[in-house]
């Protein structure tokens, strides 16, 4: 009798729209080190805050949908029970906040209100970021919400022609923050920033309907630089890319087709020091869209101009925060195909260096490894990388 054989082991990569293409494309060589190895990062202050802030909105929305507390919310009674859940919930995961930026449930200082975490000094900038974003957006942004958290996935032809190609596909995955139905007549504050993008309106008149749903997506930092070419931060397109990856993935799972992306950068709300230093050399430069015309701020454009790193931080006006912190993002399917063809490429370039790894070629070697100095300069692997940006400087002759 003959026993059949055990099929071959078939395995289709999976990629996903955050965790891949957008740490790939931080740094390649970071990137395999603590999303292919199994070494986290051992400092992951934006990684915390980034989750941190994900949980407070989401559970924020589900308090107001239970009891529609109305908003302001004061952050002692409202808000930090839900912060005090948030941080109890990453600890199980072993990701804990960075001390200058939060403090824990068993902190002595627990008489504290929200004036006493001093936005200004930013020791308490986690609390005061959730503070804001609750508060100056809550209340047109949780009637908007449809679901939160919507885990999307999809299947692509793999990008790597090579004989020796893992697989013939390759799936891509991202959770969507938050998809919601709007109608153009509402009367709302974030359908009114819809509604001033020329782009946006033109969709809309010309599918004529009810209701649009949008995706909205939250992100812990500050607004990246819009003049890619000129600055050479491509973060601002990769984001971009990722809402229309997102509209393309719902397209193909469940038949509707998102006609716009939001997306809030939450430290533009609250901006730390470092933050302020990069966005006045955004504005320095005008490397910025967010405000294209300085006559319409000439307070907030003079405090941020006069500001110096040692300086207390200026107070700077809710509309231009709010400003700075909201981008539309309208979707058509020209963009779709443009922001599929880069993950493609993204992908292929991962393959190609999995495959070259697999044959043996040396890590350093197999990885593309180029970042931004200050990627470098916090990087865990900087001690041994031979690209590290800082290691090159310090030993360069003058
Ligand atoms: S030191 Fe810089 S180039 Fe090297 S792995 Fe880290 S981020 Fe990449």
């Amino acid at each position: 009798m003959k026993l059949s054989s055990r099929s071959k082991a078939y395995m289709i990569p999976e990629y996903s729209l955050t965790g891949d293409l957008l740490s790939y494309l931080t740094c390649g060589l970071q990137y395999r080190y603590q999303n292919k190895g199994t070494l986290p990062p051992s400092m992951p202050v934006q990684l915390w805050f980034g989750e941190f802030i994900h949980g407070v909105m989401e559970e924020a929305f589900l308090k107001w949908e239970y009891d529609k507390t109305e908003f302001p919310w004061d952050w002692k009674t409202e808000i930090r029970p839900i912060e005090e859940i948030i941080d109890l919930r990453l600890q199980v995961r072993g990701l804990y906040p960075p001390s200058n930026h939060f403090f824990t449930i068993n902190h002595p200082d627990i008489k504290m209100t929200i004036d006493d975490l001093n936005e200004y000094d930013h020791k308490k900038l986690a609390s005061a970021r959730a503070e804001k974003a609750i508060n100056i957006w809550g209340s047109d942004l949780f009637p908007l919400m449809e679901s939160s958290e919507v885990l999307i996935k999809g299947l692509r032809k793999m990008p790597y022609e090579g004989a020796d190609k893992r697989s013939k596909y390759y799936g891509i995955n991202g959770v969507i923050d938050v998809l919601s139905l709007i109608n153009i007549n509402e009367d709302n504050k974030i359908v009114e920033y819809l509604k001033s993008n020329e782009e946006f309106q033109k969709i809309v008149s010309e599918l004529d309907e009810e209701e649009y749903e949008i995706i909205i997506d939250y992100k812990g930092m500050k607004r990246p630089p819009s003049d890619v070419e000129t600055s050479k931060n491509e973060t601002w397109d990769y984001h971009e890319s990722q809402i229309l990856t997102y509209s393309w993935l719902r397209e193909k799972q469940e038949g509707k087709r998102p006609i716009a992306g939001i997306i809030f950068y939450l430290n533009e709300l609250v901006p730390s020091k470092e933050d302020l230093i990069l966005i006045k050399d955004d504005i320095h430069y005008h490397l910025t869209d967010a405000p294209q015309d300085y006559s319409k701020y000439p307070e907030d454009i003079e405090l941020i101009r006069n500001w110096e790193e040692n300086d207390e931080m200026p107070k700077l006006s809710d509309k231009f925060k709010m400003d700075r912190s909201i981008r539309i993002i309208p979707i058509n399917k020209n963009k779709i195909n443009e922001a599929l063809y880069k993950f493609d490429k993204v992908v292929n370039n991962i393959e190609t260096s999995i495959i070259k790894e697999i044959k043996g070629c040396k890590i350093q070697d197999a990885w593309k490894a180029e970042a931004e100095e200050r990627t470098c300069e916090a990087c865990d692997f900087k001690t041994f990388c031979k690209s590290n940006k800082n290691k090159t400087k310090e030993f360069k002759i003058p």
